[in-house]
Formats: C-alpha cells, structure tokens, sequence
C-alpha cells in the first residue's frame, strides 16, 4: 500500500498553535519533509516527537520530491512542515505535492495557523471575499505596478513584506492608491510584540517611520478603495477630456463624463484640464 503524504500546519509564532491531530501526525508518519531541520526539531522537541526529519527547501526540493515520492509509494507516510504556517503558501513544496498527485498517493491536509488568514481575521476590513496576493514584488517598478492592478479592486488584498522593504511598500501604496487608502499592518502575530496597525495608509506609514527601526514579521492588508481615492495625474485626466472633445463631445459633456469615470468633482477634472491646456 502507498503511504500518505500529510501537509502539516505548524505555529507562525506562538508555539501553542498546533493542532492535537497536526502533533499526532508528526509522531504518526515516518518521516517528516522540513524547510529547515533546525527550526522544525525545536517545535518536534517541545512535543515531544522523535520522527525521523529530512531536509525539504526551496533549493533541493526538486530532487527531494523524487526521493520523497519513491518512498511515499513503497509505502511510507511522511509529514511536510515548513518553518512557520501552512505549507505551500509562499512557502516550499508544490513540487512534493505535484509529484504525490501525479503518482496516485494520497495528499491530505492537516489545516492550522496561516499568517494571512489570522492577520485577516483580526483586521476589521472586509474579509467576505478576499484576494492573497503572496508577497509584494521587490523591485520598485514591479511593486507599482502590482499596486495599479488593484486601484479598483473591491476586495480586501493580503500581502507578505518583509521588514526592511515595509516602509517603501507603503510609501508606494500611498502614491498609487492614495494616502486615504484603509490599510492594516499586522506585526509579529501570535507573538509577543503583536501589534495591527489599523487607519489610512498615510497615518499607518507615518507611524512606523516614526519609530528608529521597523522589526519584526508583517502581514499587509489594503483595504477596498472608494471611486477617486487614486491620485491622477493631470497629463492623463486631460488627455481623457481632450480625447472626448476629438471624439465630438462639447468640453463640459467631456469634463462630465472623466470626473464620472474617476469619480472627482467636476471642478477638479476642469482645473486639471485646464491647466495642462494653458500650458501646451
Ligand atoms: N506559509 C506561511 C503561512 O502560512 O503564513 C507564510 C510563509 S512566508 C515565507 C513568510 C511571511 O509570512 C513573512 O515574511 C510575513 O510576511 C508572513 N508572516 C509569517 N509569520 C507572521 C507573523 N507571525 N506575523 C505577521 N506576518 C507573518
């Protein structure tokens, strides 16, 4: 008979937050597939479990599911945990479960702690439907561009950030989506120093760079946005007015129409268009 391949969720922080079926699966298998053996044995040791452990990360893990898979079909179960949450979620192992799938070996989940999903539950802003959007993109360009995606974007969006790059991430939420966009950073959860930092995105930046370092682990949600929170340039509003007027609209009809389509006050499309036209 094959053996299972079980996906164990393991704490995000607080070493309490582990399932009595995750701990029972780890002791049960015969083997468990770790991110980083060293941290996984800290949590094995505090229950108590003396499961056999192998390496599974990002850099081996396409070798690792050859040998995983082989010994999953002559029958041995195996756990895969990874250092904090949910397997697979921004984190290794679809390669496991790809090759389990593709072999015929059973793939059974054993839920627990997910970091988007606690921060999200505990935020305040709509969580009904929602869109995880893993991390932010590194790179300046990239990051605002991922951030356009979402200027009309009714759901509520989770990301992951890294400490060091949380600031300039906000920053750039800022600038695309505007500094009234809700937001919620959710640091260290389950931890000790758990903290939301809940309001608009210019208070919530404001904020953190009023502290001398920004540490810790950070969840960020964006909150839907209102009809007009993006900031538009006023090169692109005029272009749409004068766009309209090529097409045979009278101005007015043409100013209407945009400061509908941006959801702005008609005064403000005619200023912007305006003033790019006394210049050109
Ligand atoms: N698989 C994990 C899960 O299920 O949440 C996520 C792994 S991903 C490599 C790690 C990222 O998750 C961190 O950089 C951070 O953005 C977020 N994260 C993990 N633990 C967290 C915590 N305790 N508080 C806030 N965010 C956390």
């Amino acid at each position: 008979m094959k053996g299972t391949l079980y996906i164990v969720a393991t704490p995000i922080g607080h070493l309490g937050d582990i399932t009595f079926r995750g701990v029972e699966t780890l002791k049960s298998v015969g083997k468990i597939a770790a991110e980083d053996t060293r941290h996984t044995r800290q949590l094995l040791e505090h229950y108590g479990v003396s499961t056999p452990v192998v390496s599974c990360h990002e850099h081996n893990e396409q070798g690792r599911s050859t040998e995983l898979a082989a010994l999953l079909e002559a029958g041995t179960s195996i756990a895969l945990v990874t250092d904090a949450g949910t397997p697979l979620i921004s984190d290794p192992g679809f390669r496991l479960v790809r090759a389990a799938v593709e072999a015929g070996i059973p793939v059974v989940p054993v839920p627990g702690p997910n970091a988007a999903i606690a921060a999200l539950s505990a935020s305040g802003l709509p969580a009904e439907e929602f869109v995880f959007a893993g991390f932010l993109p590194a790179k300046h360009g990239q990051r605002l561009r991922a951030l356009e995606a979402i200027v009309a974007e009714h759901r509520t969006v989770v990301y992951y950030e890294a400490p060091h790059r949380i600031l300039d991430a906000l920053a750039d939420v800022e600038a695309v989506l505007g500094p009234g966009r809700p937001v919620v950073a959710a640091r260290e959860l389950t931890k000790v120093h758990e903290e939301f930092l809940r309001g608009p995105v210019a208070d919530v930046r404001a904020t953190l760079s009023g502290r001398g370092s920004v540490k810790g682990e950070f969840t960020l949600l964006i909150g839907p946005g209102q009809p007009g929170d993006a900031p538009r340039d006023s090169g692109t509003i005029a272009n749409e007015v004068e766009a309209l007027i090529a097409a045979g609209a009278p101005r007015m009809e043409a100013i209407k129409t945009v400061a509908r389509r941006h959801g702005l006050p008609k005064r403000e499309v005619y200023q912007m268009a305006g003033a790019v036209h006394n210049e050109a």
